[in-house]
């Protein structure tokens, strides 16, 4: 049942590539962020009223920027874990019921270690 080496190679590299351009979409989120940070602390709108309503959505951006990159830490961690299946060679085979996932699924989605009914499951709660 397990994945043949040469079927897993295609997975790696795919998974190597997402996780380059992950890391690069964080970077340069966390890199805006602080732009954005140093922007308002450096007292060059000390001239301009602060209105409230301004500060909201300002904290209501920093956090929808925050949980993205939350969200693409989660997935950078799901590709670590599946590149380490890889190594181990167990990618491919369900973490929870340890049925082979579908290539159509591992294709959609090359990082989860779930088959679709754990996946509903999961999701259920
Ligand atoms: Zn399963």
């Amino acid at each position: 049942m397990v994945m043949k080496k040469q079927e897993m190679k295609v997975y790696k590299e795919r998974l190597l590539a997402l996780r380059a351009r992950l890391r690069g979409d964080v970077n340069q989120l966390a890199d805006s962020a602080l732009k954005k940070n140093r922007i308002e602390g450096n007292g060059d709108h000390s001239a301009m009223p602060i209105h409230m309503a301004d500060i909201g959505s300002d904290n209501f951006e920093q956090e929808f920027t925050l949980s993205l990159m939350e969200s693409e830490e989660g997935t950078l961690g799901a590709i670590e874990d599946a590149l380490e299946r890889i190594e181990a060679g167990t990618y491919g085979t369900c973490d929870e019921c340890g049925v082979k996932i579908p290539k159509t699924r591992l294709n959609a989605i090359p990082h989860t270690p779930l088959c679709v009914k754990c996946a509903e499951q999961f999701q259920k709660g």
